[in-house]
């Protein structure tokens, strides 16, 4: 097995892509106006919003102002807890801390365009309730 290097990885290699976005869990819409709000957040350059084991994500594509240029963090060890959290072994750049993504939409339209596709989808019958049960 090598030698595991995560000043390597991550400024190399990644080059702190982890450093570059920030992400926050959201209520799910209900109501025409969480669809509208999201539909609002969209409608901005860099956001993306994202369904992941049922649960939706907002994330925005925004560099942290402590990233210095050499891919480096300026405030190191003193840095957030959510950073430090991070494990560069179990992350997104080594494929293990990938979100388990269902669905995700980076503009209005898409967002539109697939709200539009989940009402024109036919409906699956319920299965009838047994009257008498057994036992
Ligand atoms: S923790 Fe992972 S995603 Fe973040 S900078 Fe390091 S390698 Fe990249
Ligand atoms: S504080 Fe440091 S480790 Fe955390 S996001 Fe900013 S640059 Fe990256």
């Amino acid at each position: 097995m090598t030698n595991f290097d995560p000043e390597k990885q991550c400024a190399f290699l990644c080059r702190a892509r982890c450093c570059r976005y920030i992400t926050t869990r959201i209520v799910a819409p209900r109501k025409h106006a969480d669809f509208d709000e999201i539909r609002w957040f969209l409608a901005h350059r860099g956001v993306k919003i994202f369904i992941s084991q049922r649960k939706w994500y907002l994330q925005v594509q925004t560099p942290c102002e402590h990233l210095n240029e050499n891919n480096y963090c300026n405030i190191w060890p003193n840095h957030f807890d959510v950073c430090k959290d991070y494990d560069p072994k179990d992350c997104e750049f080594t494929g293990n801390g990938d979100w388990d993504i269902e669905a995700e939409w980076t503009s209005t339209a898409e967002f539109d365009a697939w709200r539009e596709a989940k009402r024109n989808k036919p409906k699956t019958p319920r299965k009838k309730q047994a009257n008498n049960r057994d036992g």
